[in-house]
């Protein structure tokens, strides 16, 4: 059978655009529908929008601790709109390369929404396409629980980076990694700032150490925390917000802001129409090729709920990519991804935490180093940097490594590095420090902590 294109990809995000232009590159005729802005969550409404704030946003503290080092500051107030245009303005300039990125490579971008309609057919703007291959990477969307009056009055990460204003108060719903990384950027920006969270403490999935001093970090820093609550309600009265929690306390906000996780978006895709088995979330499920139970049907990135982080959409595209059009089959693996947190300060991960080193290796000797950065020492910042390294005990190899201070994201992308490659703790004790930095501490860590 002749089909009009080898592969039609639904979506231009991270992983959509790397699977389609990779494709292209090996030779595949190949379409993108898109039903938004070429670039997806990552570039459009998620980490690059994100991060562009929370530099905006740590301006606040900077222009503190300068007191320390003899600068006499005087901030007159910020300009959110002026930030909001240059953010914008830098988007207009990424989802111009994301599209440059696709023409270049000969892929063709369709404006529109598309819905699947069968194994190798797609409809789109009222009209069939068809292709040997379909991918899926429509990532995923916010979900909001069922709460009176929450649906109806809060905002989500895709409406808080466009507020027209900035709140002078905001109540965060959730603990995650979208929640605590506005945390931070409103709180940087002077603005009330309460998180609300049904856990003890915040960041569930991180180790217990780093969350407990994150937890600490945050209230030092005067973001307010309500551990173990949840919302009940939230109505409107003359343009406040009465948030009512569950342990009886009402907070009356500007705005407030639901980061309750995302969901896959598959909703309304004709997917389960064709047979693609979907699971409880609404994930494509797929194998560790990234083909659905439609063996024309392949899927990549959050749609699959797998890792939901950008590069690991990148990594699924490319792959498959690669394995259907390069000659050159091959598999992402989901082990030790390296992840950071762009709170205030940021936390940094990669492998193991302590609890799960535990549970898959048993003996473990955990190395911690907590200490005041030296940049907060004149500044007069109370905040601690704290490190941690899990070694299994029967091979020395190091199984996890854990940060949360000053430049974690940027230091663990090396630690992970050593921690794919197998490093033993002897390997990074032979390792010689950079002197002086906080990183030096990762191969300075000695006495493992008594049990
Ligand atoms: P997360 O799953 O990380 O966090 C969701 C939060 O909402 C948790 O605190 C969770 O509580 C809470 N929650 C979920 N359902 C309910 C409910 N019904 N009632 C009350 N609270 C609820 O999701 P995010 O939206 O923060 O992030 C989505 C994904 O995006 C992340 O998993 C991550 O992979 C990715 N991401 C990565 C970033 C990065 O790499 N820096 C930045 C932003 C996002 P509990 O823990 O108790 O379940």
């Amino acid at each position: 059978m002749a089909f009009d294109f080898d592969l039609i990809v639904i979506g231009a995000g991270s992983g959509g655009v790397r699977a389609a232009r990779i494709s292209a590159g090996h030779g595949a005729r190949v379409a993108v529908i898109e039903e938004s802005r070429a670039g997806g969550t990552c570039v459009i409404r998620g980490c690059v929008p994100k991060k562009l704030l929370m530099y905006g946003s740590a301006f606040s503290a900077d222009a503190e601790d300068s007191a320390g080092y003899g600068w006499q500051v005087d901030v007159q107030g910020h300009d959110w709109s002026a930030l909001i245009s240059a953010k914008d303005a830098e988007l207009d300039r990424l989802e111009g390369i994301y599209k440059s990125l696709l023409a270049n490579a000969g892929a063709e971008l369709i404006e529109g929404r598309g819905t699947v309609t069968g194994p190798h057919s797609v409809d789109v703007n009222g009209k069939t396409i068809t292709a040997e291959r379909i991918l899926v990477a429509t990532g995923g969307w916010p979900q909001i629980p069922d709460v009176p009056g929450l649906r109806e009055h809060a905002i989500t990460s895709n409406e808080a980076l466009d507020l027209p204003a900035c709140p002078e108060s905001i109540v965060i719903y959730g603990a995650g990694y979208i929640a605590l990384e506005f945390a931070s950027i409103f709180n940087g920006f002077g603005v009330d700032t309460h998180v609300v969270y049904r856990a003890d403490l915040p960041l569930r999935g991180f180790d217990a150490d780093i969350r407990t001093e994150l937890a600490v970090a945050l209230a030092d820093r005067g973001i307010t925390l309500h551990a173990g609550c949840t919302i009940s309600e939230v109505s409107e009265d003359s343009g406040s917000k009465r948030v009512v929690l569950s342990d009886g306390a009402t907070i009356v906000v500007d705005q407030v802001m639901a980061a309750t996780g995302r969901v896959p978006n598959t909703a309304g895709l004709g997917l389960e129409e064709v047979g693609v088995a979907l699971g409880d979330r609404g994930e494509v499920r797929v194998n560790a090729a990234s083909q659905s139970s439609v063996s024309s049907i392949y899927a990549v990135g959050d749609v699959t709920d797998r890792v939901n982080l950008t590069p690991v959409a990148i990594a699924e595209g490319h792959a498959f990519a690669d394995s259907a059009y390069g000659g050159r089959p091959r598999q992402v693996t989901h082990e030790n991804i390296p992840s950071a947190v762009f709170t205030q300060p940021p936390i940094g991960s990669v492998g193991l935490d302590e609890d799960m080193a535990r549970k898959t290796h048993g003996d473990v000797d955990v190395f911690v180093s907590k200490f005041r950065a030296m940049k907060n020492t004149i500044s007069g910042r109370p905040e601690k940097t704290l490190m941690k390294l899990i070694v299994d005990r029967a091979t020395d190899r190091v199984v996890g490594a854990h940060m949360i201070g000053p430049d974690s994201g940027e230091i663990m992308q090396g630690i992970g590095v050593a921690i794919v490659a197998g490093a033993t703790k002897a390997d990074f004790d032979a390792t010689i420090g950079i002197h002086p930095s906080a990183a030096e501490e990762f191969v300075t860590m000695r006495t493992p902590r008594a049990d």
